[in-house]
């Protein structure tokens, strides 16, 4: 017997919203594989994520599952102001301005108010301004005082409140706003495991957001979304300043031009793994699953795709979170992800973890994954106390499952969007490390998790209770009964 053949190896990140709280919808949707789901503070109050983090929590006990809470803070999103009549229908190449005045008057055909007030100042004659992901594109004719004049490129609706990006970057707008800030707030009391930050420009972002989330006592990760211009020009130091890197294709595409996204992707994943970092893959992965019950082929080769490129997480937006098929989205997800893993099988990549070897724990990780690459192993148990050695193992994206256990409830959901981790509850309380590690292959017996004859590699500390403590490796196999012994002979 083998473990769950069905053990997925990518993680699934889901976005909650109002399709999500329709009565039954959010225990479907988790039953269906969700490994994080994702609030998103661009819309509704705090109290709408405390209700929805509350039946997350609920859920995750009642299913024995780790799941993990991911804050995507909103940011400084430039968006129009309303218009009003909420709608006016633009025609290539009639004029129109941007109204950034504090107190602009409503929007018409001619003109609509803009949510930053600074844009007048950044912007340049010549300059495109998109709309609306890229819909509407505006060609700057002239700025005068606090008015933008344009010339419309193309021809679309503009309602109430949608989204503008500057072809090329280069908004000056700074990454945190005071709601920002306030819904880092809220993150902590939700005791969130992740916290987003939009539009993030520099390592210094993350770490203003790092520190504000310390202040008010939340130990969540920080993840940087990459979807501005600056972001990719300072790509590494955001890297090293973050534990979690998105790739988020939604505004990175209007910033930088679609053609540059299949490259950015593949540059991003890369240097988030090369440098041990969790990586998500994100926006329009089943776009169409917002209105349809199956995914386009071309939606299927994508996510696909962000899974032999190596992304630990692939993430659902609206097909989640408003769409008419959250519960579907989620299992097409699920199966694309399995298909792809078994038609596309990784061996561990030890040149680049050479490199950045710095520690013992990450020696350690480093032997117990090339004895289970090179002898025949079920599986990889690490015992961890922050997830730390799990995400070492990981990063070797080896097709080897790694055990991640923790007693520490924070860290098996950190693990819950680490790639070829699976965390689970156990604690070595004071067994001796040698007691401890025949206890955890016990553990994973009853569990279903390892079978009579498996073999398995074990990294442990010698004292449990220390983050990074890991120094041991044991090679056991799983006796009658699920009793650990020792192997003479490989
Ligand atoms: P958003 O971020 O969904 O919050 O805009 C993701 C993206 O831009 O791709
Ligand atoms: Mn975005």
């Amino acid at each position: 017997m083998s473990p769950n053949p069905e053990l997925r190896r990518t993680k699934i990140l889901a976005t909650l919203g109002p399709a999500t709280d329709a009565p039954g919808v959010l225990e479907a949707v988790l039953a269906a594989g969700v490994n994080v789901v994702r609030l998103n503070f661009s819309h509704g109050t705090a109290e709408h994520h405390r209700i929805r983090a509350n039946a997350v929590r609920e859920l995750a006990t009642k299913f024995g599952r780790e799941i993990g809470i991911l804050a995507d803070l909103g940011g400084p999103k430039i968006r129009v102001e309303k218009f009003a009549n909420q709608k006016v229908q633009l025609k290539s190449g009639q004029s129109f301005v941007l109204d950034c005045r504090v107190d602009a008057p409503p929007g018409d055909e001619t003109r609509v108010g803009c949510s930053y007030l600074g844009l007048p100042q950044d912007v340049r004659v010549g300059d495109t301004l998109l709309l609306d992901d890229g819909l509407i594109a505006l060609e700057v004719l002239s700025v005068e005082g606090q008015e933008i004049h344009t010339r419309a490129i193309t021809d679309g609706p503009l309602s109430d409140r949608k989204g503008l990006n500057r072809l090329g970057g280069g908004l000056s707008l700074g990454a945190l706003t005071d709601k920002d800030r306030a819904d880092i707030r809220t993150a902590a009391e939700l005791g969130v495991d992740f916290i987003a930050i939009s539009f993030c420009r520099s390592a210094a972002d993350i770490e203003e957001a790092r520190t504000l989330a310390r202040a008010a006592g939340s130990n969540a990760q920080m993840v940087a979304k990459i979807e501005r211009a600056e972001a990719i020009t300072n790509l590494r130091e955001i890297v090293d300043a973050s534990e979690v890197v998105m790739v988020a294709r939604g505004d990175l595409g209007v910033e930088i031009g679609d053609a540059e996204l299949p490259g950015l992707q593949k540059t991003i994943i890369r240097e988030a793994v090369e440098r041990g970092r969790v990586v998500i893959t994100a926006t329009q992965m089943l776009q169409s699953m917002v209105d349809n019950p199956i995914p386009t082929r071309a939606e299927v080769l994508d996510v696909a795709n962000s899974v032999i490129d190596g992304t630990d997480a692939v993430m659902l937006s609206a097909e989640s979170a408003s769409g008419a098929w959250p519960q579907k989205a989620i299992e097409a997800m699920a199966r694309i992800c399995l298909g792809a893993e078994r038609q596309f099988k990784t061996v561990a990549d030890f040149g680049s973890a050479q490199e950045h070897l710095a520690h013992v724990d990450q020696a350690i990780a480093m032997g117990a994954m090339f004895l289970a690459e090179h002898i025949k192993v079920r599986a990889i148990i690490a015992l961890t106390e922050s997830g730390g050695t799990a995400r070492y193992l990981s990063r070797f994206r080896s097709a080897v499952p790694i055990f991640g256990l923790s007693r520490h409830v924070a860290a098996r959901r950190r693990m819950s969007m680490m790639r070829d981790v699976h965390p689970v509850d156990f604690d070595s309380g004071d067994l001796s490390p040698r007691k401890a590690a025949r206890a955890a292959v016990e553990k994973l017996f009853s569990l279903g998790l390892l079978a009579v004859g498996d073999r398995v590699v074990i990294t442990a500390g010698d004292h449990m209770q220390q983050h990074g403590s890991t120094n041991t490796l044991r090679l056991l196999r799983v006796g009658e009964g699920g009793v650990a012994e020792g192997l003479g002979k490989l």
